[in-house]
């Protein structure tokens, strides 16, 4: 059933206010086994490399079809070891999107190798492949697909790519825990998978963490090695590692969590379901570029993103704050364009997708919770806006 595009006859009946994301509507049912969770690791005295680390790996491997999953301290740190277990560094390049947030980008630089970036599709937001192959020289190294948003990256032209080139692959699978490409789960995709679990993700903790995925048993040692400063055998280093590590608090917290990620996602994917069918009713469908899943992909909606085009969406995204629903600009400013990264010469007009994006992208509430009634409200009012009516509620 299509529902009715909110009127004026419900105009007071919805929420005053919306919040982009609230994580303690999740948490509120949970809390009493996440105590306890929390309590048994207290009194465990286990604070590192606890049981419930060993169960989260377990988990995840399977929940992304990879054989090994090594937990560390965060999505960035995810990418970092990934990089590093491929002996990236200085005279290497690596792709990535610049439409993305900063660490798929950082780590390439803290490696002191270069950053390439590429532009993206515009209707995915994700890695365009005929950009990435532009972008490849005799220095290319590996690419950093970003499954944006929560929905996988065209991953077969992506590997092709790859395979013809002799590339890695690693995937930063940060927003996209659960999302599918083809059947298969993100993170076994290419040859290794960062998951972040920083609080705003699908599967997020009560502070920093983060997982990499692979099925690569000799890679999976050595990025195990380089989060324990290149230890295997205690005070004899092999490598020069990092010391990233997964605290047992935390993963006690995201196994209680677990269990409701399914739910969690089909919720998140009805919430997506219903924006396109009101949407759609108020014909804000033409003013408006909604996000598509396409046929192939399964997407875990991290993030519901629209394109307001006509250069409109910093006075939606005011109008939106002043009757408090909640949005969020993810991102305003291209990573090629940030000052960081001047030294590598690109310049406005580089990535004209990219720079088009940031200015018409705008994410709006998703969560899992989020009401019909808030719902309607987030519509309401960018109707109100976009169709320049009723503009005095
Ligand atoms: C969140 C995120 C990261 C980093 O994860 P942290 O756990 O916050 O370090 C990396 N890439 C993308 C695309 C992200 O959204």
């Amino acid at each position: 059933m299509t529902p009715a595009i909110p009127d004026s006859a419900r105009r007071d009946d919805l929420p005053t206010s919306v919040p982009l994301l609230d994580v303690s509507r999740g948490n509120a049912m949970l809390r009493d086994e996440i105590v306890e969770a929390i309590t048994r690791v207290v009194d465990s005295g286990r604070f590192l490399h606890g049981p419930d680390v060993a169960r989260l790996e377990e988990t995840l491997a399977a929940i992304c079809d990879a054989r090994h999953a090594i937990g560390c301290a965060s999505g960035s740190d995810a990418l970092l070891l990934a990089l590093m277990a491929f002996d990236v560094g200085p005279g290497d390049e690596v792709i990535v999107p610049s439409f993305t947030f900063f660490a798929t980008a950082s780590c390439v630089w803290r490696l002191g190798a270069r950053v390439v970036f590429a532009d993206v599709d515009p209707v995915t937001f994700n890695l365009d492949p005929a950009k990435v192959e532009e972008a490849i020289t005799p220095a290319t190294r590996a690419i950093i697909p970003v499954h944006l948003y929560g929905q996988c990256a065209d991953m077969d032209a992506l590997l092709e790519i790859a395979r013809h080139n002799d590339l890695r692959v690693i995937e930063d699978a940060a927003q996209s825990v659960g999302a599918e490409y083809h059947g298969h789960p993100a993170g076994s995709l290419g040859d290794v998978g960062c998951i972040s679990f920083y609080p705003t993700k699908n599967l997020g903790g009560y502070g920093d963490g983060g997982m990499v995925v692979t099925n690569d048993e000799s890679l999976a040692e050595k990025i195990r090695r380089l989060a324990a400063h290149g230890m295997k055998t205690r005070y004899y280093h092999s490598l020069v590692g990092i010391n990233s590590r997964l605290d047992s608090i935390q993963a006690a917290v995201l196994n209680v969590k677990l269990a409701q990620l399914g739910r969690w996602t089909n919720d998140r994917r009805a919430n997506a379901k219903r924006y396109h069918e009101l949407f759609a009713a108020a014909h804000l469908d033409q003013r408006l570029v909604l996000p598509k899943e396409l046929p192939d992909r399964y997407h875990v909606w991290n993030q519901y993103t629209i394109r307001v085009p006509h250069g409109r969406r910093d006075e939606l995204r005011a109008k939106l704050t002043e009757r408090n629903v909640g949005s969020e600009i993810y991102y305003p400013v291209p990573l090629h364009l940030q000052e960081c990264f001047r030294t590598l010469g690109y310049r406005r007009g580089s990535l004209p997708v990219t720079e088009r994006l940031c200015q018409e992208a705008l994410s709006l509430p998703i969560f899992p919770e989020l009401t019909a009634a808030e719902q309607d409200r987030v519509v309401q009012v960018i109707r109100d806006v976009v169709l320049d009516e009723r503009a005095a509620a």
